[in-house]
């Protein structure tokens, strides 16, 4: 019974080490950065209204281009 109360102090006490470790570990390695910035996805997000189709061609083209980069027509 005794053995089984000493692995229980020494698990106990091997933790609050680790535990210390990873403290004084991860402390001083990411203090200025903010751990997560925003993903700013809104370019992606709606990929509709930036682009369209040439009616000639039926090509993908970018919504504010004059010109169809497949076919050249005008649009
Ligand atoms: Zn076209």
């Amino acid at each position: 019974m005794a053995i089984v109360v000493l692995i229980g102090v020494v698990a106990a006490i091997v933790f609050l080490v680790v535990v210390n470790l990873r403290r004084k570990i991860s402390a001083p390695t990411k203090p200025p950065i903010p751990s997560e910035p925003v993903k700013r996805e809104k370019i992606s997000k709606e990929p509709e209204k930036t682009s369209k189709f040439c009616r000639h061609c039926g090509a993908k083209i970018p919504h504010d281009s004059a010109f169809c980069e497949s076919c050249g027509k005008k649009l």
